[in-house]
């Protein structure tokens, strides 16, 4: 089924495909990518599955974008029925299968490439690693996107080549990286599969990492100011294709437009509430796919109505329920809210003084670009890295603390309660939010006309498509 939002794939511009991996996180910069790349003239055809059309229909709405979709597997084992994104899926620990399903896609897709030619270039994400071939089959150049920062890829091949997550240490025991001596990492920094040998996930790994060495390169979200020391030993290090940085792409979208007051979503009715009282809020949301367990979730209910600061929290609705009367007890300076929202929007609110976050990247990025400083408390995937990037390399945050110490330990009320009110009002909290400030101002000069990331684009598009076209 092929919708055309509007037929510029026909013209003799270059022509890109756009193929986004099956979640939010992964998604949304890619969209962001496609409004840069239609900027330039360069015509844009994304892939998709019907359940995540909708979404992607909705940002591009008016753009010269086209949209492509391939029927999603139906009863692969492991996946539940109807679920098209990992957003969706009951945990985590289905991830495999579904990765897996998405390989029922290839077939579907040559066809309609065949139908697109000429395509000049191809971005995909890194977990749909099979498209290398595809790409191969057609001659058609592949650039793959993983969504991660240059620190968090090269910190992770890194310890990776070097056996460093093998060996008898302690998870929690430091080690030091020889070629960054300033980084002190853990093993728990790294997800316990990265030291498997066999299963799921390794042959998933092992794939994902040999289609992306017979890429072209690779397309980051991040920006030279803060990423070129990884990147450029990525480029010069690794044999693997070479990397760009071309972010923060969540610089990309249109200036917020001021919403007449019934227009705005309570929520951000609240917040202007917040704003006119002078009470600074702190925001809480993990992601769209982070597990939680019933133990942790009560302890962060806990935590936030003791700190007695106020704030938003964004709950998933697969996540346990807060237990009786939360909501109530602490409505004079708490909302929990149970749907999508926009989280730009809430981190641009001017009442917004703080993230709680997992730090997955883009909710990362789009916390420093909005100069929210960040309490970190990472979960899974790379968030480890990324929460080690917020607070030791970036400043830009702090950390929640474990009952352990250790990275990936038991967050109990007191340990929450301490570093929220560190954050919105203790002198570390100060100081990072001052970093936070000149963080956000170098993000923005590296996106604008002239600036690095305006300008790798730039090289990119002539390198991978205007030689071709
Ligand atoms: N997001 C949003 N509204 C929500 C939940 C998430 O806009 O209610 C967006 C968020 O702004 C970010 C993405 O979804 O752009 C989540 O990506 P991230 O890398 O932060 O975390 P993930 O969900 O991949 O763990």
């Amino acid at each position: 089924v092929r919708e055309m939002v509007m037929d510029s794939a026909s013209s003799s511009r270059p022509h890109m495909v756009l193929f986004p991996f099956m979640s939010k996180g992964h998604t949304i910069p890619i969209l962001h990518l496609a409004s840069l790349l239609l900027h330039r003239r360069v015509a844009v055809t994304i892939f998709t599955t019907p359940a995540n059309r909708p979404f992607i229909s909705q940002y591009l709405a008016g753009s010269e974008a086209s949209i492509v979709e391939l029927p999603f597997p139906e009863q692969v084992a492991g996946v539940p029925a109807g679920v098209e994104s990992t957003d969706k899926l009951p945990s985590m620990s289905l991830f495999p299968p579904f990765a897996q399903a998405t390989k029922l896609l290839q077939p579907h897709f040559e066809r309609e490439l065949e139908n697109l030619q000429p395509v000049t270039c191809m971005i995909s994400d890194g977990f749909l690693g099979w498209t290398q071939y595809s790409a191969s089959k057609f001659g058609i150049p592949r650039l793959v996107f993983y969504g991660f920062s240059s620190y968090a890829m090269t910190l992770s091949r890194f310890v990776s080549v070097n056996g460093l997550l093998i060996g008898p240490e302690p998870d929690d025991e430091p080690f030091t990286v020889p070629e960054f001596p300033w980084i002190r990492l853990t093993k728990n920094d790294f997800e316990p599969y990265l030291r498997e040998t066999s299963g799921a996930q390794t042959d998933f790994l092992m794939e994902m990492t040999k289609s992306t060495s017979e890429s072209n390169g690779l397309v980051i979200n991040s920006f030279h100011e803060i990423d070129s020391v990884f990147l450029d030993y990525w480029n010069r290090e690794f044999k693997d294709p070479k990397g760009w940085c071309i972010g923060p792409l969540c610089l990309v979208e249109p200036p917020m437009v001021e919403l007449q007051p019934h227009e705005k979503p309570a929520w951000v009715q609240w917040l202007d509430l917040k704003l006119a009282q002078g009470n600074p809020v702190l925001y809480v949301a993990f992601g769209s796919q982070a597990d939680i367990s019933a133990e942790q979730l009560q302890e962060i209910a806990t935590g936030l109505e003791e700190s007695k600061a106020n704030f938003l929290w964004v709950k998933r609705q697969k996540e346990s329920e807060i237990g009786d009367g939360f909501e109530e007890r602490v409505k004079d300076r708490g909302i929990v809210v149970k749907e999508w929202v926009d989280q730009r929007q809430i981190l641009n609110h001017r009442s917004v003084q703080g993230f709680l976050s997992h730090c997955g990247w883009n909710s990362v990025l789009e916390s420093i670009c909005a100069a929210v400083p960040i309490l970190a408390w990472p979960m899974m995937a790379e968030q480890h890295l990324n929460a080690r990037n917020v607070v030791e390399e970036m400043k830009v945050g702090l950390r929640v603390e474990t009952t352990d110490g250790s990275v990936r330990g038991f967050v109990k009320k007191e340990g929450l309660e301490k570093m929220v009110k560190e954050l919105m009002e203790g002198e570390m909290g100060k100081q990072v939010r001052e970093k936070v400030k000149e963080v956000a101002e170098t993000a923005k000069t590296a996106m604008k006309e002239g600036g690095s990331s305006w300008q790798t684009l730039n090289l990119l598009i002539d390198e991978t498509c205007n030689k071709t076209s």
